[in-house]
């Protein structure tokens, strides 16, 4: 029997741009004439932000299937002036806001893609400050506080020290795998992002800890055989009960958080038959990158063990084999609460008076912070509910807070 399994340890090197303002840094720069002017700006600017975020979201970005919208946004990057807009090999739309120098290079990123399969009715209807729609705020949202930091920038004719580099990514969705960020951190932009914010989610919430998770299908297979005349055959169903029974009985930390789940099983062809092919789903998670190596090596090693076990008592007779497929992996990691993008989107909270809780979640940033670049994913403002629902709904009530507090991040840390 052969198990093949990813390496999942991998070396990091830490970028050393220092990316950091102080609270009282921001302070006085959220209090500097052209700051002032962008914040006015974007408050005027938002009822036109709220129809663009409508009409965005009526340009339906399936999973893997995000390329009108794509398209769309790379039209908008090029009106609003970006620098070398472009779609990379895996459909993320880049434009870049050169600063004074190339580095450090900051990237704001907001998601294109959602949960919702073609076909699925994507007009969004609105009453005041309520919009109703799939993805209206997850991750419509997020794109229009990106568009809407552009804008004030440049109406505010604000210059940065450092680069702004935006992005509207795919794949950040389930199946999605975050193929986007894998792209633009593998390739795209390898080496050359020193901080890294996504704007996901609503309100004024920080996420600094990245949930990883790693999907298996796992398949158990023998010779199978009738369950009389072949008895004495290893059986693939009962090799998977010890396996699910050796899972059962992972002890993990409450904190970090770590958990697991088979959720999904399958096999067999008939009571009468010894089965052939058995299979199950394993989901594993982790807020900690070292408790869910270790969880997955624990896996791994139980997945053999239940295979042996099963042969041995069969005495090797008809033995069954195992595999197991990744089929979805997370990356994990954090950006600690002392790191200074942490410490600086906090202090643009307080100034701004907006409430603040550090928290965790799986987003784009989970693959940056896995790499130990400094990475948070930031609420666009306003509040909402039912996301990844038919019924998801976004209230903009006070709504251009989210992109006044996503411009004084951007400015604090690429000043
Ligand atoms: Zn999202």
């Amino acid at each position: 029997m052969i198990l093949v399994f990813p390496n999942t340890r991998r070396l990091f090197l830490i970028t050393i741009f220092a990316i950091s303002a102080s609270a009282q840094t921001v302070a006085s720069l959220a209090g500097e004439a052209p700051v002032k002017e962008a914040f006015s700006i974007i408050q005027r600017n938002e009822p036109e932000m709220l129809r663009e975020q409508q009409r965005i979201c009526e340009i339906a970005a399936p999973p893997f299937e995000e390329s009108v919208r794509a398209a769309e946004l790379k039209r908008l990057f090029e009106k609003l002036g970006l620098a070398d807009v472009r779609i990379d090999k895996v459909g993320n739309v880049i434009g870049v806001r050169p600063g004074a120098q190339p580095r450090p290079n900051l990237v704001f990123a907001a998601h294109l893609d959602t949960v919702f399969p073609p076909g699925t009715d994507v007009k969004v209807t609105r009453t005041d400050d309520l919009m109703k729609g799939p993805g209206i705020g997850d991750d419509c949202r997020g794109l229009v506080v990106m568009l809407g930091v552009i804008r004030a920038l440049n109406e505010a004719k604000i210059t940065t020290k450092g680069t702004i580099t935006f992005v509207a990514d795919v794949g950040e969705e389930g199946l999605g795998d975050l193929r986007g960020m894998k792209e633009l951190f593998g390739e795209t932009l390898k080496g050359r992002i020193d901080a890294f914010i996504s704007v996901d989610g609503l309100g004024s919430s920080i996420t600094n800890v990245g949930v990883g998770s790693y999907r298996y299908k796992v398949t158990f297979k023998g010779p199978g055989g009738h369950s009389y005349g072949a008895f004495g055959n290893a059986n693939p169903i009962q090799a998977m009960g010890r396996a699910i029974a050796k899972i059962d009985q992972f002890e993990v930390p409450d904190k970090p958080k770590t958990t697991f789940n088979v959720g999904r099983v399958s096999g067999g062809t008939s009571v009468n038959a010894i089965p052939f092919e058995a299979w199950m789903e394993v989901d594993m998670r982790s807020s900690d990158i070292g408790e869910l190596g270790k969880l997955n090596e624990k896996f791994k090693a139980s997945m053999n063990e239940a295979a042996a076990e099963e042969n041995k008592r069969w005495n090797n007779r008809g033995p069954v084999s195992v595999s197991a497929e990744l089929v979805g992996l997370r990356p994990a990691g954090q950006t600690p609460e002392s790191s200074p993008i942490v410490k600086t989107a906090l202090a643009v909270n307080q100034t701004l008076g907006l409430s603040s809780h550090l928290g965790e979640g799986s987003t784009d940033s989970n693959v940056p912070m896995n790499q130990g670049i400094p990475a948070i994913t930031i609420g666009g403002g306003g509040t909402g509910s039912g996301a990844h629902s038919l019924n998801e709904s976004f209230d903009a009530h006070d709504s251009w807070k989210g992109t006044q507090r996503a411009l004084l991040l951007a400015i604090a840390l690429a000043r």
